[in-house]
């Protein structure tokens, strides 16, 4: 039986990480259009040199190009027995186009939304700091580095993003609430939406995720 999966939480709410894992344990892929759109940007792909400058202005990326995105990655074989979908659909258009590019024949739908309120996730993301120099993140509460602001893998100074700020965080979020409540309701209406408890050590939430798909 295939995993069909969208998987939907809100910015540092760790749905990458939790989707990561979900993946590996039911080897399919991880399908996030954020990355495939980053990962096209540095290529300097087609559809990099189209969705550049979109991206540069912080606006949305059109929904046929993510359709078109979506469509192809789909269709290859390693997503024939399931897959999960990070970061689409986004909109209601791509929701119900979604359900024409996957077919009436397949699995249904499992849409998976990651409930964290934003109190915790402004706390989480103001705690958290990256290691400027290999990308490692740590949290200064629930996983510091062992010696104060020096990453644990390579030595460099761990320091917060830029954008890791309050008021930044602020924005996306609200943003995030403003675009996913349509495609939330949409699935709801549909019976797909699983909706899980998002607060809470990994491993919990995981276990969550788990038992919201049986
Ligand atoms: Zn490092």
């Amino acid at each position: 039986m295939a995993l069909n999966i969208i998987f939907i939480g809100p910015p540092g709410s760790g749905k990458g990480t939790q989707a990561k894992r979900l993946a590996a344990q039911h080897a399919i892929p991880h399908i996030s259009t954020g990355d495939m759109l980053r990962e096209a940007v540095a290529d300097g792909t087609e559809l990099g040199r189209q969705a550049a400058p979109i991206m540069a202005s912080g606006a949305l990326v059109s929904d046929d190009l993510m359709l078109g995105i979506v469509n192809d990655r789909l269709a290859k074989a390693d997503a024939a027995g399931g897959f999960i979908l990070d970061g689409f659909p986004r909109t209601l258009v791509q929701a119900e186009r979604l359900d024409a590019i996957i077919g009436n024949g397949a699995e249904p739908l499992r849409v998976l939304q990651l409930l964290v309120p934003d109190e915790a996730i402004v706390r989480r993301i103001a705690l958290r700091r990256t290691c400027a120099q290999c990308g490692a993140i740590y949290h200064l509460e629930n996983n510091p580095p062992a010696n104060d602001s020096v990453c644990d893998r390579c030595g460099a100074e761990i320091v917060a993003r830029p954008d890791d700020n309050e008021e930044s965080v602020r924005r996306r979020l609200e943003a995030f609430h403003r675009q996913t409540l349509p495609v939330a309701t949409f699935y709801k209406v549909k019976s797909a939406l699983r909706e899980v408890d998002g607060v809470g050590p990994v491993d919990v939430v995981f276990e969550r995720i788990e038992k919201s798909l049986l």
